[in-house]
């Protein structure tokens, strides 16, 4: 049987639209540069860019450790079990351990694009004993908060039957162009989809454009009402949830914010294994603040120095 070739398709999410919007040279090492980095013999560019793509900040990481002790803590609830608060932060724990074990050694090198490399190990930046225990304050504070918050509550006591999404990879079309949308958790009451949003760092007004492609995405994959859908952005660090009830002017603004934000990719989009890069389509902007914090400012030329 022949395998299916794979091909270095154009896909939207609000991450990557922010990526494109920060700098869009940084958006062509992240899904250009690299492709094809497997078929490489030996070893080289592609492989390096793959490596820092997948370089991650200490924040951001400690933030991933938090969702993904949120999703154990979903898993087991679907099987009858339990967590508690404590136990939910251990459970966080752990896998910041598991992953600051492969970053500091040389135990990402072994499968680099499936392991944690934090960008500070990378760059060889010094982590303060403050900023670790930052971390761990942080993971406390957010398994505390999602496990004895009353605004909490209804998410706690969802039964797994009104369940839509956990923290499900999933896509949908729209304008030919494949969409992911990743709410974090999703559940239905009587006729009201409720979308959560776990976030571990201080509420930005990106935030509500991120939460309302989620509202789109529950319109496309469950025909649900955009009146029928309420948005919570849950600060898990911050401890406070915001609720955004969806209005049909809101949706209609994120839409064509996000049909502005695709036809613009699509403009530039090529397939690097057919066509010529035309690499002005995909100018640098540097600044010393984004550069300082890029992943590929290691191997940037146009980096802020
Ligand atoms: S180092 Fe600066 S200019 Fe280069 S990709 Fe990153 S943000 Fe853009």
């Amino acid at each position: 049987m022949a395998t299916k070739q794979l091909k270095c398709e154009l896909s939207w999410s609000a991450s990557r639209a922010k990526e494109w919007d920060r700098c869009r040279r940084e958006n062509w090492y992240a899904r250009y540069a690299s492709w094809g980095w497997w078929t490489e013999q030996p070893r080289g560019q592609k492989y390096e860019v793959m490596v820092h793509k997948t370089l991650t900040s200490l924040p951001a990481y400690a933030g991933d450790c938090v969702h993904r002790a949120i999703e154990r803590w979903f898993e087991l609830k679907r099987g009858g079990a339990s967590m508690t608060a404590e136990e939910l932060y251990q459970e966080s724990v752990n896998l910041f351990r598991e992953g600051w074990r492969q970053s500091a050694g040389d135990g990402w090198k072994a499968r680099p694009n499936k392991s944690t490399h934090l960008f500070e190990h990378h760059y060889d930046i010094e982590i303060a004993k403050e900023r670790t225990e930052k971390a761990r304050e942080l993971l406390e504070r957010c398994a505390k908060y999602f496990m004895e918050s009353p605004a909490l509550e209804p998410v706690r006591q969802a039964h797994p039957d009104s369940w839509r999404s956990v923290e499900t990879l999933d896509t949908y079309q729209y304008l030919g162009t494949k969409i992911y949308a990743v709410p974090d958790f999703a559940y239905i009451d009587g006729d009201t989809v409720h979308i959560w949003d776990w976030k571990t760092g201080k509420p930005r007004e990106e935030d509500l454009f991120q939460l309302h492609t989620y509202a789109l995405y529950a319109c496309e994959k469950w025909s649900t009402d955009p009146e029928d859908i309420v948005l919570h952005a849950a600060y898990l660090g911050e401890e406070e949830v915001k609720e955004v009830p969806v209005n049909l002017e809101q949706l209609s603004k994120a839409q064509d914010r996000m049909s502005d934000s695709l036809r613009a990719m699509m403009d530039a989009h090529y397939d690097p294994d057919e066509d010529d890069l035309v690499i002005e389509n995909w100018p640098a902007s540097p600044e010393a603040r984004k550069c300082g914090w890029c992943r590929f400012r290691g191997i940037c030329t146009d980096a802020a120095r």
